[in-house]
């Protein structure tokens, strides 16, 4: 979708991490306000309208499958990347595997970016199950430490208790999102222009030959 000022009004999100860290939940709390406990396993592909600057803006969230496997996640990563203009990347502050998934899954998708030759990828660390605090095995220090390494946004929250902190993470991404539209936009703007300045002096070179 285009909007008004030839912007992309559309952001496509991948919501990744190990199972039963609660990516289901984070989705299905941004998406009804509910927490409902259990949601089984199924990949899906959500469809949602937020308003953001007073402008509508069109949001597919997909709920990724994890794979175990390096290979074939690397794999997975090449149609994830050209898919999405953001990923969500979760993990449970109680589950030390989860939150090392995340550093490996971040290393993959910057590899997979850099190989594609995309310019940005915004990316949102979550530590979710804040709630279960006395099970905590990550600190918050950890995840702020990783997503300032990376790049990233990070936040802690709980989708079994909150909401509101739930939709900054959605919202924070799409802030990100249209950050990096218009920087790539500025970027592709410089390139023009280096490329009709070089243009002018490359005919220069070939007059005064
Ligand atoms: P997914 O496999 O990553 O999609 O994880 P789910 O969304 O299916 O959640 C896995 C389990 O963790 C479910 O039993 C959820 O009820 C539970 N869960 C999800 N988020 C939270 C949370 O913030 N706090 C607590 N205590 N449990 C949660
Ligand atoms: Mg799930």
């Amino acid at each position: 979708m285009t909007g008004l000022n030839g912007q992309r009004m559309d952001a496509n999100v991948v919501v990744l991490g190990t199972d039963n860290v609660g990516k289901s939940a984070l989705i299905v709390r941004f998406l009804t306000r509910r927490f409902i406990g259990e949601y089984g396993d199924i990949e899906s592909l959500y469809t949602h309208s937020v308003v953001v600057d007073r402008r509508e803006q069109t949001l597919n969230i997909w709920d990724a499958p994890y794979s175990q496997d390096l290979s074939s996640e690397s794999l997975m990563c090449e149609k994830r990347v050209q898919w999405a203009d953001g990923f969500v990347l979760v993990y449970s502050i109680c589950d030390r595997s989860s939150f090392n998934a995340v550093s490996r899954l971040i290393q993959i998708i910057k590899i997979t970016k850099d190989f594609l030759g995309f310019e940005k990828m915004p990316i949102v660390i979550v530590g979710n199950k804040r709630d279960l605090h006395h099970r905590r095995t990550v600190l918050s220090e950890e995840g702020r430490l990783l997503a300032l390494s990376a790049d990233c946004q990070f936040y802690e929250v709980s989708a079994a208790e909150n909401y509101h902190s739930v939709l900054v993470v959605f919202h924070g991404l799409v802030d990100r999102i249209r950050e990096s539209r218009v920087s790539v936009k500025k970027l592709a703007g410089i390139k023009g222009i280096v490329k009709s300045m070089s243009a002018v002096f490359a005919r220069r070179r070939t007059d005064s030959l």
